[in-house]
């Protein structure tokens, strides 16, 4: 996969270099059949597990890029978005001149499915308020995100993804989960983690709205309003984006003017030595 700049205005764009450059724009046209993972899909052509890279590119402020891959789906890496950070750190973050392009919500839109919930309501920056309930042992957490005041690079990008092992061969007999392993997820027992400290206390709620910022990537422009989901994945997530497109009237088309990036601290997780932060300026 390599990531190369892309003009003012072009969002983010995937491209398939084994399929002769052939193009699929992030956006909720291009939605594939959503459970376990967001895919993108358009002329039969897919692209898998999407959500942590646009994640990541939403939460530092990365409007326009293009996103080549050789194969259909995009690297797990350790089950976070943290690597993704790290790379656009060292590469460094251009201020393009043109305003940003916003989808800021006028009134409130939901989606319900039983005890699932997810909806979206007018709001100055972009905040997100998440509640989990899992079996045990993660059971509840509750926590709340502002993209306009909070570091997603220490806040959110460090969450891993998590599985519980006793879900794990039923998965793997459905051909999901093929790559899982203790270096790409935190794997459930019925105590807690089997491999390892968690990297926060709410970790799993951190890491569904790590999801969440990225299935809404599929918008395609930012989001200026509070999301609240409630025992939500990626079905309801992507639920909320195509409801939201489709009202035409709960929303509008502003331009903002971006800041420069804001140099943050990169935390140093599992021993590992954080790369200084190279950011090229406005
Ligand atoms: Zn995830």
């Amino acid at each position: 996969m390599r990531l190369l700049p892309a003009p003012a205005g072009s969002g983010i764009v995937f491209r398939r270099t084994d399929l002769d450059n052939f193009e699929i724009p992030a956006t909720g046209r291009n939605v594939a059949k959503v459970s376990y993972a967001t895919s993108l899909m358009r002329q039969g052509v897919l692209i898998s597990t999407t959500e942590h890279l646009l994640s990541a590119l939403v939460g530092m402020g990365i409007d326009n890029v293009i996103v080549e891959l050789d194969n259909l789906e995009l690297p797990i890496l350790d089950g976070s978005a943290l690597p993704y950070v790290r790379a656009f750190h060292s590469a460094g973050i251009r201020t393009q001149r043109r305003r940003r392009e916003t989808i800021r919500v006028l009134r409130a839109v939901e989606v319900r499915e039983g005890d699932k919930f997810i909806g979206v309501y007018p709001s100055s920056g972009y905040r997100i308020v998440y509640t989990i309930d899992f079996p045990a042992p993660i059971g509840k957490q509750h926590t709340s995100v502002d993209l306009a005041t909070d570091t997603y690079g220490a806040a959110i990008a460090p969450a891993r993804t998590f599985g519980y092992k006793a879900d794990e061969k039923r998965l793997r007999d459905m051909g999901l989960i093929r790559g899982a392993s203790p270096v790409n997820a935190i794997i459930l027992g019925a105590r807690g983690p089997e491999n390892g400290p968690l990297r926060f206390s709410d970790e799993y709620v951190r890491h569904k709205i790590l999801d969440l910022i990225g299935d809404l990537a599929l918008a395609g422009r930012r989001i200026e309003g509070q999301v609240v989901a409630e025992r939500a994945g990626h079905a309801m997530h992507t639920a909320l984006v195509s409801r939201l497109l489709k009202d035409r009237s709960a929303w509008e088309l502003a331009h903002v003017p971006v800041e420069a990036p804001v140099e943050e601290e990169v935390p140093a997780v599992a021993g590992r030595a954080v790369p200084t932060p190279a950011l090229i300026g406005a």
